[in-house]
């Protein structure tokens, strides 16, 4: 298996648009730009935005201790899924693989690309991958299999060594979906591109970066797979506000550890407190910022909390997920009037 080979032909084949700011590099001081048909007057956004997000990789690069040419951005870790199936699928042939109950877009997304979704579910209870059903149901038009790890909504890790064992026997794209990785014990898959060409690695600001309205999303691969997902992506895809949002906001790293800290701290006395809840079945182990609880009747109850001024999510009618509720862990006040309610019910 080579990643050329799997890339669609006619992705492999295009000469990506050449917007202005790309054609012009360089020192950009004393210049006069009249290059992008832009507005000439300052207000701080009648500019384009750098189409390569210069400034803002340099930092995550630093954060993350991945080289710049290895990452790319989106609008939301949904774009770069979109563009990752773009890459690799062919519509009305290729198919991705998902293991469910997990995150709904990768289904969404395939359907809207016209690209087909096998299914392989976790398995019962603990939601692990199950590995020979996996290599048993792809085929040779399999292009990507999508892991989520943490998963949502179940909120366990995948085992390292299953996930070891795909990468290295599957043959295509192994995508591992990182959005709740700062709230987990076990360690990102971000250490070892190096040693698996066909990972790819998906994290976000919007959860525990906390800035899931600036919409910044990231992907890690090797140099090949990001060289191939620039010519594809539009453009100017990470406007000039969120670039200098997330600048800001990455630049706090202290902040956001010690709210990471805090969340973690919250879940588990939010743990504890649900398995003395009557009609609460079973609390399962979490290494996300949200819990998923198996309880009576999850249609009543999820409507009973409406009633009492709460929205959590009901994923009863997820594969393995009958009667079962996801709550967010939020501050320390707002998990207090939840869990108080639970008790009232
Ligand atoms: C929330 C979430 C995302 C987030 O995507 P953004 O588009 O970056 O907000 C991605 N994957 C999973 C599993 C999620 O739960």
């Amino acid at each position: 298996m080579t990643i050329q080979n799997l890339i669609r032909p006619s992705i492999k084949a295009l000469k990506p648009y050449s917007s202005a700011r790309d054609e012009f590099k360089g020192n950009t001081d004393n210049l006069t730009f009249l290059d992008a048909n832009e507005n000439p007057y300052a207000n701080g956004v009648n500019r384009y935005p750098d189409p390569q997000q210069g400034k803002l990789k340099a930092l995550i690069s630093h954060i993350k201790k991945v080289p710049t040419e290895s990452i790319l951005l989106g609008n939301g870790s949904d774009e770069v899924l979109d563009l990752l199936i773009r890459m690799f699928c062919e519509p009305n042939k290729d198919n991705i693989l998902i293991l469910p109950p997990t995150y709904g877009m990768y289904e969404v997304l395939a359907n809207v690309n016209a690209v087909e979704t096998i299914k392989i579910n976790l398995s019962e209870e603990t939601f692990q991958p199950q590995i020979d059903a996996i290599l048993s149901e792809a085929n040779a038009n399999s292009k990507i299999l999508f892991l989520c790890s943490p998963n949502n909504p179940s909120g366990n890790c995948f085992e390292t060594s299953s996930v070891e064992f795909l990468l290295k026997n599957f043959k295509g794209i192994v995508v591992m979906d990182e959005a709740y990785i700062d709230f987990s014990k076990g360690e990102s898959w971000l250490s070892r591109l190096k040693e698996f060409p066909n990972l790819v690695v998906t994290q976000t600001l919007s959860k525990a970066f906390g800035m899931a309205g600036i919409r910044l999303g990231m992907c890690f691969a090797s140099e090949e797979i990001i060289a191939t997902l620039n010519k594809i992506k539009p453009p100017y895809n990470i406007n000039e506000l969120t670039q200098a949002k997330a600048m800001e906001g990455l630049s706090e790293m202290t902040l956001i550890k010690s709210q990471i800290a805090c969340l973690i701290e919250q879940r588990d006395v939010l743990v504890k407190a649900l398995k003395e809840v009557d009609f609460i079945e079973k609390v399962y182990p979490s290494e996300a910022n949200f819990v998923m609880v198996r309880v009576d009747d999850a249609n009543k109850r999820y409507q009973q909390l409406i009633e009492n001024g709460i929205v959590i999510r009901n994923r009863t009618t997820q594969p393995l997920c009958e009667n079962c509720l996801r709550l967010t862990v939020g501050t320390e006040e707002e998990n207090k009037k939840l869990i108080e309610k639970l008790k009232n019910l």
